[in-house]
């Protein structure tokens, strides 16, 4: 048996033990071709059948009703922040941003580089560094905005959207990179959603993106080929030669997501979790300083959280690495803890980690 530690880590995150282990015992000879995933031509019918039956997850697991294509796209997230740009902010179109941190404002920037003053910032807490999100009445819509971008889960400040901005039938666009499938949601509101794979789908350079028939119509046919979400559409995703292992990667992770119960069963998990580490931290509030400050606004996925001083901050990554959990530190210029408990984190993996703050405070508060 290999040894696994329990992976806080922000992105690649962990995934799935039974993904995983899936995919070793297909590695060296899949479905009886003799080879593993990454040696099949893309356009043959062991991969076709891996990819559709992928798509087909992504539908089911969301209830993604008809009008909305499921595309595989390269590049990570950022990609993503130009090339919505690119499709959509043509012919003097515009388009609104809601800037709640890292993430959110790189989007906002490429739209400027594509767009000019047609992207606009319409709401930010950065004066506040981020520690919560805007309440509705300081998010200032323009009627004429083709869509209104957020950003579900902000992974390094963690904060959360658990009801979306009201936009009046403005189509959303979302970047959900860090809390894709944390839950099921009414996609019907959003345009396009996009997500980079590695935090609670798959491998790192793969994004799923949904995309409505409508917001398809509205994109540009003058981008270059690859950069033309049309192209990925009308192609299933088989332009080019697509990332078939990453995409088969996400294959086992929606499988094993729907033998668990679905998205109705993840989410229960991710409340238990989120109730039993934020637990923990109110608790000890004079000890571990959460850095968000409007309960409603916390992330269920990164929980980021301060100690007394640097040296027992120190200490408790070192001994939490001693007690098998990695991936804690907090991200560069935030310092302090970050837990990140994506999808892959158990309910058990968070009792674990509570036990050992509940010890650690006992030593050393
Ligand atoms: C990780 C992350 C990204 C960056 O994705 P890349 O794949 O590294 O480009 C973008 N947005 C959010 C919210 C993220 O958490």
């Amino acid at each position: 048996m290999a040894k696994r530690v329990i992976n806080f880590y922000a992105g690649p995150a962990g995934l799935p033990l039974p993904a995983l282990e899936r995919a070793r015992a297909e590695m060296l000879d899949f479905e009886n071709t003799g080879m593993s995933v990454m040696e099949i031509s893309h356009r043959a019918k062991e991969y076709d059948a891996v990819h559709n039956e992928a798509i087909a997850l992504v539908k089911e697991l969301l209830n993604v009703p008809d009008n909305y294509k499921v595309l595989f796209l390269q590049g990570g997230g950022n990609m993503q922040f130009a090339m919505l740009p690119m499709n959509i902010l043509h012919s003097g179109r515009k388009a609104d941003y809601i800037v709640t941190g890292s993430w959110a404002k790189k989007a906002y920037k490429e739209a400027v580089i594509v767009a000019g003053d047609n992207a606009r910032c319409i709401a930010s807490t950065e004066s506040e560094k981020f520690c919560r999100l805007p309440r509705p009445e300081e998010i200032k819509l323009n009627p004429d905005a083709a869509y209104v971008h957020f950003c579900t889960n902000n992974t390094i400040y963690g904060t959360q959207w658990k009801t979306f901005p009201e936009t009046g039938g403005i189509p959303l666009v979302a970047d959900m990179s860090s809390d894709m499938m944390w839950r099921p949601f009414d996609v019907k509101p959003f345009g396009f959603i996009y997500a980079g794979a590695q935090k609670n789908l798959g491998p790192s350079g793969l994004v799923l993106a949904l995309i409505r028939d409508d917001f398809l119509e509205m994109c540009s046919d003058k981008l270059p080929t690859m950069l033309r979400y049309k192209i990925h559409a009308e192609k299933n995703s088989l332009f080019n030669t697509p990332p078939c292992f990453s995409i088969y990667i996400l294959r086992n992770v929606l499988a094993y997501n729907k033998q668990l119960g679905g998205l109705g069963v993840i989410h229960e998990n991710n409340l238990k979790k989120a109730e039993l580490l934020y637990g923990c931290i109110d608790k000890h509030a004079g000890f571990y300083k959460p850095w968000v400050t409007v309960k409603e606004d916390r992330s269920t996925m990164n929980v980021d959280f301060f100690l007394p001083t640097e040296e027992l901050t120190a200490k408790f990554i070192a001994e939490a690495k001693q007690n098998g959990m990695v991936g804690l530190k907090g991200y560069r210029d935030l310092g302090g803890i970050r837990v990140s408990m994506y999808n892959a984190v158990t309910v058990p993996q968070i009792e674990t980690l509570v036990s050992f703050m509940e010890e650690f405070i006992r030593r050393n508060g």
